[in-house]
């Protein structure tokens, strides 16, 4: 079976890579692609404005228009968009991948509801790369445990609207859970002024913006006499493109329910 997959926000620049990464994937073709209803490349050629030539998929200006045409939705976009987004395709039994990232409580609460109907992969980061990192930074904390500092240090491209990044809280993550912590817990946000020694347990995280930095993200497990750095640097959009578009393959087959990027690769 060929899945057919449709790109929202595809005017974004995730949302290119998805197209061309779509177009390309084994097992599927891109289908429908979706803009804002005010922009001005609705009836636009998908391939085109991704820079691929033509691929003769009209781009929509409502999901609505489109839902008959597509098995998964991807959707890279903002948290709004996104919970409107989960709630059409739970009603019209379509599954969907999120990528888009800065959800509140409520708006995570939202999309978990819908997961209830159809078959949502959430992820903070698609790439198998970053999954890997994941899978390490959990090893890493288990087998070093509390007698080292973990801070975690970001840098993004000038146009990122969330901070830190919700790859950055996924590593947050996945260090607290091999410490047998909660995340919120432990986690510090911000240091300015006389904040006073760091306390054993935080675990902090320091934000870098600017140019075009696609992603980097550095934890730092720091002790006295040694540290170990864990990183990883994305050099292009379509290593998450490249594995959104997988995600979206593997989740045509799956019953309702939330899965995330490590149940796609078979990391858990
Ligand atoms: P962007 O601003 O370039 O693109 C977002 C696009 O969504 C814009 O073109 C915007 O017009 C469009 N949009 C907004 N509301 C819409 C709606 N109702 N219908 C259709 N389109 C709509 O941003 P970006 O850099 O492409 O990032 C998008 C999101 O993806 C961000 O939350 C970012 O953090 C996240 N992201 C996630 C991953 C991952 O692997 N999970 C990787 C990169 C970026």
């Amino acid at each position: 079976m060929t899945v057919r997959i449709a790109v929202t926000g595809a005017a974004g620049r995730m949302g290119k890579a998805l197209i061309e990464a779509a177009h390309l994937a084994e097992g599927a073709k891109l289908s429908a692609a979706i803009v804002r209803p005010d922009s001005s490349l609705v009836g636009a050629d998908a391939g085109e404005i991704a820079g691929l030539g033509k691929l003769d998929v009209a781009i929509a200006g409502d999901i609505n228009a489109v839902l008959d045409d597509f098995d998964v939705l991807i959707d890279f976009t903002t948290p709004a968009a996104t919970v409107a987004n989960a709630q059409a395709c739970a009603a019209a039994g379509k599954q969907l991948v999120i990528g888009t990232t800065g959800c509140t409580e409520q708006e995570l609460t939202a999309i978990q509801q819908a997961a209830g109907q159809t078959a949502i992969c959430m992820a903070s980061n698609f790439s198998t790369g970053v999954n890997v990192t994941f899978k390490l930074l959990n090893m890493a904390a288990q087998i070093l445990g509390h007698d080292y500092d973990v801070e975690i240090v970001e840098a993004h491209h000038r146009h990122k609207v969330d901070a830190p990044s919700g790859t950055a809280l996924s590593m947050g993550e996945a260090v607290a859970t091999g410490l047998g912590q909660k995340l919120k817990d432990v986690a510090v946000y911000a240091r300015e002024g006389q904040v006073g020694p760091r306390s054993k347990d935080e675990i902090a995280f320091a934000t870098v913006r600017g140019g075009d930095v696609v992603g980097d993200h550095t934890v730092m497990f720091l002790a006295d006499g040694e540290r170990v750095e864990i990183t990883h640097k994305a050099s292009s959009r379509m290593s998450f493109a490249r594995g959104a578009a997988r995600a979206a393959v593997w989740l045509a087959a799956q019953p309702a329910g939330l899965y995330d990027m490590q149940d796609v690769l078979g990391l858990k």
